[in-house]
């Protein structure tokens, strides 16, 4: 039997342990694969982020192109409505929001032709208005100078009111002539706050009639004179200076609409090209959201099918490879450890074809075993046929034919061996010869089968006797018998005789040729303390005589030897 602990594996050569490792391989090639895909993607998506914060910009500075617009449009007709006419200087329109406009301008770029051909229109539209509002700042400045002349003209009409006498005092003449004089200064104030030309038209008529009167009056003295000829003068100017003004203003007005109608196509153009960048910006980011979300998909669904493949080739490996060859290995060290169990060879691979192969091994030992079992067991049965042969033999060599009790020679070869034992250990040994009484008598009456049946009858009353005394049976020749008492002294070598002698005649074997009638015995006995050296030839003797001598008494009777114990002399 083959020690299992020679086949034992090392796990760690095992081919299960080399495949999977094999299979742990390929997953971490998959997993730094993957890994470094994912990198790769999430740089991609932060340069995409980078590319997409540029146009963000851009469009907030589109956004912010439209917003400059329409502020410095607002900041000109904040500057025309919050005109300060009574501050002697004009504070032009400052020239930094053109400055930021064209900074914001230069950062735009285009990037498709759809792209370019909003800036042109932008550039287009950009000169135009600057040009308007450089004509609105001239027209404004122009007012203002304006503003500053009406201002002179009511100063001098506040030195002429100052100049005109006033009181109770005076004459109604020069009474009369001066509220004339003073209502025509307050038209003339009127005149400089008219807003439209119809208004400046009726001042002028009114002022006309005013100054007619004034004029025509009699004796106008030389200082009435002079101060009405002034207020002419003042008002004629105070005319002319509104009427330029209102002229102005008109022209002003147009000019800022021209600047806001500018302001607008440019803040609508210029929110075009925001929109149309945020859009772009806003599409491409949607695109490439979902351009990562379906790499990503895709990542994990494949990832998922990789590992239910990698699970699956684990399983056949395991399952159709490792399993199979574990079985076979440990069926394979059960067959050598001499258990006999089914040996797997289904399928159609190498493992069913070393399987099939193992069993053609297993049936040819077997064969072989068998073989050599039944040769065994031939030689077996051959030596057991002889020996029973032998015994047989030996038997029959120690075995009496006709009664198959011990025969002469078997009994000198057992009571020599005795006699040897009963030398050694002081045992007494008795010998009683035994012979039918008239048995020539018997065959010749009954027959020499029916002597030969007498002879085997008796032999197997004393054979019953004598294993039961332990002793040893022979038939000594013809009708006479011999027996082995084995350390018995002479005395119970005497009862066991008168036994046997009495046996016989119970079974009372009709023998009408005898006196008695039936069979009977005669017994010679003779028994010895055997010491070294005494023959024991002798001793069979003197039983001899003692049988000699119970026949010459007459038969049926015992006669034990003369020469006892104390006699040894006799017996060497
Ligand atoms: P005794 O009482 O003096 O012994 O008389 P006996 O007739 O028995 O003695 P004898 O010696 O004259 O005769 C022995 C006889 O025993 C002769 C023979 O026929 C018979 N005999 C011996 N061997 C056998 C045998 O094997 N079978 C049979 N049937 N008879 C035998
Ligand atoms: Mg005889
Ligand atoms: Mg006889």
């Amino acid at each position: 039997m083959i020690s299992t602990t020679t086949v034992k594996l090392d796990p760690r050569k095992q081919l299960g342990f080399r495949l999977n490792l094999v299979l742990l391989c390929v997953l971490c090639f998959y997993l730094i694969t993957t890994a470094y895909s994912i990198c790769v993607l999430w740089q991609q998506a932060q340069e995409f982020k980078n590319l997409s914060n540029i146009h963000f910009e851009r469009a907030i500075h589109a956004a912010e192109l439209s917003r400059d617009a329409e502020q410095i449009a607002s900041q000109a007709l904040e500057k025309m409505i919050i005109q300060d006419y009574s501050n002697v200087y004009y504070q032009s329109l400052s020239n930094t929001p053109g400055k930021v406009f064209e900074s914001i301008r230069s950062k735009l770029y285009a990037n498709t032709p759809k792209e370019q051909a909003i800036l042109n229109d932008i550039d287009d539209m950009t000169k135009p208005y600057f040009k308007t509002l450089k004509i609105l700042d001239s027209y404004l400045l122009k007012e203002q100078n304006l503003a500053l002349q009406q201002k002179f003209i009511s100063k001098s009409l506040r030195n002429l009111q100052v100049a005109i006498p006033t009181g109770e005092d005076l004459a109604p003449q020069q009474q009369f002539f001066s509220n004339l004089f003073l209502k025509a200064i307050n038209i003339t104030v009127l005149v400089q706050n008219s807003t439209s030309r119809g208004e400046l038209q009726r001042q002028k008529n009114n002022l006309s009639a005013l100054m007619a009167n004034m004029y025509y009056m009699n004796k106008l003295s030389p200082s009435q004179s002079s101060l009405l000829n002034d207020l002419q003068q003042t008002s004629e100017q105070a005319f002319s200076i509104r009427q330029r003004f209102q002229s102005q203003h008109l022209a002003t007005l147009s000019a800022i609409r021209q600047t806001r109608q500018y302001a607008q196509r440019l803040s609508a153009t210029s929110f075009d090209f925001y929109m149309l960048l945020k859009n772009a910006t806003s599409k491409a980011t949607q695109k490439h959201d979902a351009l990562i979300r379906q790499v990503i998909i895709n990542i994990v669904l494949f990832s998922i099918a990789f590992l239910v493949l990698t699970a699956f080739a684990y399983w056949f490996i395991q399952h159709y490879l490792i399993y199979r060859l574990h079985r076979l290995n440990s069926v394979m060290l059960k067959h050598v450890n001499g258990l006999i169990v089914p040996i797997p060879q289904t399928g159609s691979d190498e493992i069913a074809a070393m399987g099939k192969a193992f069993s053609i091994f297993v049936e040819a030992t077997e064969v072989a075993k068998r073989t050599s079992i039944e040769a065994r067991k031939e030689v077996e049965n051959t030596n057991a046929k002889l020996i029973e042969l032998n015994q047989s033999l030996q038997t029959l060599s120690h075995t009496d034919d006709l009664t198959q009790i011990s025969n002469r020679r078997h009994f000198f070869q057992y009571l020599t061996s005795y006699w040897e034992k009963a030398i050694l250990r002081n045992y007494d040994v008795s010998l009683i010869m035994i012979d039918l009484d008239w048995f020539k008598l018997f065959n010749d009456r009954y027959g020499h089968q029916a002597g030969d049946k007498c002879l085997f009858q008796v032999s197997q009353i004393f054979k019953d006797e004598v294993d039961h005394a332990k002793g040893m049976v022979a038939r000594y020749g013809g009708e006479e018998f011999i027996v082995l008492l084995p350390n018995t002294k002479q005395y119970d070598a005497l009862v066991f005789a008168n036994q046997l002698s009495k046996k016989v005649k119970e079974t009372n074997i009709i023998h009408e040729g005898s006196q008695k009638g039936r069979v009977t015995l005669s017994l010679g006995i003779a028994s010895h303390n055997p010491k070294k050296g005494d023959d024991l030839d002798k001793l069979i003797q003197l039983a001899d005589q003692a049988l000699y001598q119970a026949k010459h008494n007459g038969r049926d009777q015992v006669s034990e030897s003369v020469i006892i114990l104390g006699s040894p002399p006799e017996l060497s």
